[in-house]
């Protein structure tokens, strides 16, 4: 297969082998970059189509392709799935025995094998070094290319091997492949890959499909349950929670709400990871529950929904595991629920971190960024797009867009909490979360108001105009605009050098006023 000659060899492979009729996007001309022996860096968003990017290109040059890919548990997948089609393909990974192992490298040193995967600890052995020059390479393909960039949120140390690849294989065209980067991440992968010669191809990020919506939370279980029933009924989805007690007991909630749902995480043993992961894939309307374990490299194209129940740690993450909704082109919902007390709890997953300040520093700027979307009064899409380089205008199909929030003039609400705040701050020994803020501001005699003499400040009581709610949003957003901070355990909040201008009437604070019914845009229905 690998010795086919002739003018139209790419489009030969597409239809015999892939059984497709024409490429997508810039496909074609990918390919014939690579083909031609090019270098190349390719951006596209999940579901856009990228392993035929490299699968065709190996199929056509000379020689086998070698896939680092840092996806070991669905290695076995790929090579099946490949072998189905009559590709000859094999993997390498500390998963195998070492008879599996040597079967497959006897198949690449005879010429046997299309395409080899291959884990990216694999090239730290230089055994492997030994044995990719023995037989011949005819490209190497990077999966996941962003894993190399540390700005990113995925960093693997594995990853920086890879630009010795170019050092002893200077004539191996090499292409590098991801769904996920922003500019700064994608300068990155460029310069740490030495990727200096390579073609750049961007594909828009544009998922036009999804209805990006993010609400407050409230009772998140129950919020989650009414978007499954109202829109989303016997639909396949994915819901993604930060830890695997939440994952346990939201999947729990949903089987006892008459929901086919499934657990996944780490602490799961294999078999049970396996055979969910296995249900979701084979079964239809299955709802997986899981960490963000779940879900990389998963070719599900009809997941209908993609619910998030805790704050994502970054934008990137966000668009990544949102990206698995809708890769066959029909509607589907990203949904998010978000509150004070996700901030509070990445801020401090990151203070707790190990890592230097700078690391720190980039994860505390993730999450901003990830703040900025969810309190934006702009369109959703335009704010994600953005973010990775791309303009646009109001899309239609987003909450805001939908349904779009009021925007009100929030400087006094915003003075009373920081000035509320500020008051506290000199209570040293004493730490003081937003509750307390809140009752403060609310005039409530609470033990713990009553207890620290809060009752007696003059902040007491002026802001019964607003109800707890509304409170916690304005918080939130001066959390997101960088107006207030949040550290140590307990959520303290403390204010930022930007709050000054905020309390000395230098600059204004415009916040968004939570439309009646966030859930609500696609009907009309009543609940
Ligand atoms: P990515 O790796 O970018 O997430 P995949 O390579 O898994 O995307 O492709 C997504 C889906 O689109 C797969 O089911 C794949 O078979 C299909 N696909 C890719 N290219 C084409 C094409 N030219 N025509 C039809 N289907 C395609
Ligand atoms: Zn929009």
């Amino acid at each position: 297969m690998s010795t086919l000659d002739g003018i139209d060899d790419a489009h030969d492979v597409l239809r015999r082998v892939f059984g497709y009729d024409s490429f997508r996007g810039d496909q074609r001309e990918i390919i014939d970059h690579i083909v031609a022996g090019g270098d190349a860096l390719v951006l596209m968003p999940t579901g856009g189509g990228k392993s035929l990017c490299y699968q065709i290109p190996a199929l056509v040059r000379r020689g086998v392709g070698v896939v680092i890919s840092p996806l070991i548990a669905l290695m076995q997948d790929q090579v099946d799935a490949l072998t189905a089609l009559g590709v000859r393909a094999g993997f390498l990974n500390s998963t195998q025995m070492p008879h599996e192992r040597q079967q497959v490298e006897r198949d690449f040193l005879s010429g046997e094998l299309d395409l080899l995967y291959l884990a990216p600890e694999r090239l730290r052995v230089d055994a492997t070094m030994r044995l990719l020059d023995q037989g011949t390479v005819s490209l190497f393909a990077i999966d996941e290319a962003h894993c190399v960039a540390q700005w990113g949120h995925d960093f693997r140390p594995d990853y920086l091997a890879l630009s010795e690849l170019h050092e002893r294989w200077p004539d191996v065209p090499r292409v590098a492949l991801t769904a996920t980067a922003t500019p700064e991440t994608h300068r990155e992968i460029a310069a740490r890959l030495k990727l200096d010669e390579a073609r750049h191809f961007v594909a828009s990020f544009d998922r036009p499909n999804i209805q990006y919506r993010i609400e407050p939370k409230q009772e998140p279980r129950r919020q989650l349950l009414r978007l499954l029933r109202e829109e989303h009924p016997d639909d396949a989805g994915i819901v993604y929670c930060l830890s695997r007690a939440s994952v346990d007991k939201t999947a729990e909630f949903l089987v006892q709400s008459g929901v086919t749902a499934l657990p996944y995480h780490a602490g799961l043993d294999g078999r049970t990871r396996a055979d969910n992961q296995a249900r979701f894939l084979r079964e239809d309307g299955v709802v997986m529950v899981a960490t963000i374990a779940f879900g990389m490299g998963i070719d599900k194209p009809d997941v209908r929904f993609v619910a998030h129940l805790d704050l994502p740690k970054s934008v990137e993450g966000y668009y990544q595991e949102t990206g698995r909704a809708g890769r066959d082109g029909l509607p589907s919902t990203a949904w998010l629920a978000y509150g004070l007390q996700d901030v509070v709890q990445l801020r401090k997953m990151i203070d707790d971190s190990e890592g230097n300040a700078a690391h720190r520093r980039r994860q505390g700027a993730h999450v901003d960024a990830m703040l900025a979307l969810c309190e934006t009064v702009e369109c959703r899409r335009v704010q994600l797009l953005a973010y990775f380089g791309e303009k646009g205008g109001p899309c239609g199909n987003c909450d805001t867009c939908l349904n779009p929030p009021a925007a009100w003039d929030g400087t006094i609400a915003a003075q009373k909490v920081l000035s509320t705040v500020f008051r506290l701050a000199r209570e040293r020994r004493q730490k003081f979360g937003a509750g307390q803020i809140i009752d403060i501001l609310r005039g409530k005699k609470t033990a713990k108001v009553i207890q620290f003499d809060h009752d007696t400040l003059s902040v007491f009581g002026v802001g019964e105009d607003l109800d707890d709610n509304a409170w916690r949003g304005v918080i939130r957003q001066l959390l997101a605009q960088g107006l207030l901070t949040v550290e140590g355990d307990y959520g303290t909040l403390v204010l930022t050098d930007a709050s000054g201008d905020v309390l000395g009437r230098r600059r204004e604070v415009m916040l968004r006023r939570e439309p009646e019914r966030a859930a609500r845009t696609r009907s009309s229905g009543s609940s």
